[in-house]
């Protein structure tokens, strides 16, 4: 089959396509014929050694669509033919992957292969994000930054969906323009204007109740302005850069602000809590009331142009390549 493996860290050029054997699928495991892989930012992080790979020659990609082409023995929650999406696994930058049978969820009718793969990794985050790490609750301000982004589109139209009021933060007129679509009440250029101010103003001046900061080095600091007293700074991620080292009493100073780091593997730690998480999430692409942007498709071959893109800051809502 052919896959993207990397054979060490580093820029981008060190994405190279690869003929690999299909995986066997091994006690517990499901052989997927992989329809879509989404990329995400998590992945620039694993091949720039920001997170430390288990081990080289290592296939790229944490989240995949597709069809169960095999199972392994044990296995009874899938069988062959069913069409399943999952996110948290490695090896989805390619034609085939081994998965955990219990980390997949079935796709149901009327949700695409591509709209599953799109929707696994970033929906599942912004769903746990406004239901479980800050539960949003009507007429509270949420603060979600890069908000045109993959997490960032999705997670405003469910904070809106809970009826907070949602300030976000953009690069671009374009980029702004996507936001508002996606239900933003007010939007920040943040390379030009000060959001915590624009928060404030948004908030007669008492700051909002939540922070979503997946940028990091460069917004964290304001971030904390940005919150009112007994706020919470959730930073979920460092898409500019690692945040520095700092004093938790700067979180008294700023009014008793809470701080947490989350990650996906902590909210879908359960059988169930996956279950319940996707179920809500095809629901309402179902609905109609969650929509999905994938703004970028690329072959697997092009995935060093992919996180190019990506990193440049060029992209938009979901990318997604197509083994
Ligand atoms: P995005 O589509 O949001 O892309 C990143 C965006 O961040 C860019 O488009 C850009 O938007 C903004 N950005 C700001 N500064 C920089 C910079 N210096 N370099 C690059 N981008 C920058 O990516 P994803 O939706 O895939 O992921 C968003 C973030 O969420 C990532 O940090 C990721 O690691 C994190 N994440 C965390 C999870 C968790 O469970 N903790 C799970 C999923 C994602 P703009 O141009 O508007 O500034």
């Amino acid at each position: 089959m052919q896959a993207i493996a990397i054979e060490r860290n580093g820029g981008p050029e060190v994405l190279e396509l690869r003929d690999l054997p299909v995986p066997e699928p091994k006690e517990g495991q499901a052989l997927v014929r992989l329809e879509a892989s989404g990329i995400n930012f998590i992945d620039v992080y694993v091949r720039s050694g920001a997170y430390k790979a288990p081990s080289f020659p290592l296939v790229l990609g944490q989240e995949g669509a597709g069809i169960v082409a095999a199972v392994g023995p044990g296995v009874t929650l899938v069988a062959e033919g069913d069409r399943v999406a999952y996110a948290g696994t490695l090896g989805a930058y390619a034609e085939y992957a081994a998965v955990p049978a219990d980390r997949l969820v079935k796709v149901p009718d009327g949700v695409t292969l591509r709209d599953a793969a799109a929707l696994m990794l970033q929906g599942l985050t912004a769903h746990y994000l406004v239901n479980s790490t800050f539960p949003l609750q009507r007429g509270q301000t949420a603060v979600v930054q890069a908000g045109a982004g993959g997490v960032g589109l999705l997670l405003t139209q469910l904070a809106k969906g809970k009826g907070a009021t949602v300030i976000t933060t953009v690069s671009t007129a374009e980029k702004a323009e996507l936001s508002k679509r996606a239900g933003a009440d007010v939007v920040v250029d943040y390379t030009r204007d000060d959001f915590a101010k624009a928060t404030r103003d948004a908030t007669e001046g008492k700051g909002a109740h939540v922070v979503y900061d997946s940028v990091g080095k460069t917004t964290w600091e304001k971030s904390l302005d940005a919150l009112r007293p007994r706020g919470y700074f959730v930073l979920f991620g460092a898409s500019s850069g690692p945040v520095p080292p700092f004093d938790p009493q700067l979180l008294n100073h700023k009014g008793a602000l809470f701080a947490t780091r989350p990650s996906l593997q902590y909210y879908v730690a359960t059988r169930d809590e996956l279950e319940w998480r996707a179920r809500e999430l095809f629901a309402a692409v179902l609905d109609g009331t969650l929509s999905l942007r994938v703004e970028h498709t690329y072959p697997l071959a092009d995935a060093a142009r992919a996180h190019e893109d990506l990193e440049a800051r060029k992209t938009t809502g979901k990318l997604l390549l197509l083994p």
